[in-house]
């Protein structure tokens, strides 16, 4: 195996022209890959493996993706996961249930698209700042990944955190919702910003008593208040 200095990302895909592509593009970019088939396998390569991104296909023999993220969450394993999907009714679905998944593409997509995707959560993983932001009754530690809320932790994503971290790193300045998608996503999606408003929704109600942090600002996007 070659060496890896940008980690390890695992692929769980029973199509294997698909791995194959995926595997392809990203050892181009100096990604370790290890491909799973199967569900079952794929969790526990997962386990014992800890990639820095877990790129799941939904549709696996075994046990389905949305069923190892949600293992992977159950056992307190936060890895960034990238869903691919096979229908684009099943976005909303999949990002609607709480896994805790990070980011999606739809088949048939551009290798080069997931490629971005990957590099990003990975980027935002590893260039967190270190200050410790506090906006009412909540506190994140960027060093730690921790939020709390009344010093209760909070169980969060990776990209629930990083845009909970956008959101109070500026109190008060009002973030469009491109802008947002453009700084903690990394892109410009071609599905627009609802991804944005079901992550917002997400991180509200882990947030529960203190959600009312974040504000939404009609025709905008979101801020952080007090
Ligand atoms: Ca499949």
């Amino acid at each position: 195996m070659s060496a890896q200095p940008k980690g390890l990302v695992l692929i769980v895909e029973d199509e294997r022209p698909i791995a194959d592509l995926v595997r392809l593009y990203l050892s181009r970019e100096g990604f370790g890959v290890h491909h799973e088939s199967d569900g079952k396998a794929g969790l526990a390569a997962a386990r014992r493996l800890r990639p820095v991104v877990c790129v799941l296909d939904i549709a696996l023999p075994g046990m389905d993706g949305t069923e190892v993220c949600r293992e992977l969450r159950e056992s307190g394993d936060w890895t960034p996961v990238i869903f691919l999907t096979a229908r684009d009714d099943e976005i909303d679905r999949v990002l609607g249930l709480e896994l805790g998944a990070d980011d999606y593409v739809t088949k048939p997509f551009s290798p080069r698209e997931l490629v971005a995707r990957v590099k990003s959560l990975v980027r935002r993983a590893a260039g967190a700042p270190e200050r410790v932001l506090s906006v009412g009754p909540v506190t994140l530690d960027p060093g730690r990944r921790l939020v709390a809320v009344g010093g209760s932790p909070v169980a969060l994503t990776s990209t629930e955190f990083d845009l909970l971290a956008h959101l109070l790193g500026r109190p008060g300045r009002v973030f469009a919702r491109e802008e947002l998608l453009a700084s903690v996503w990394g892109y410009a999606a071609h599905t627009g910003t609802r991804t944005v408003d079901v992550h917002i929704a997400q991180v509200r109600g882990k947030l529960g008593e203190a959600a009312g942090v974040i504000r939404t600002v009609r025709g905008v996007g979101y801020t952080a208040d007090a």
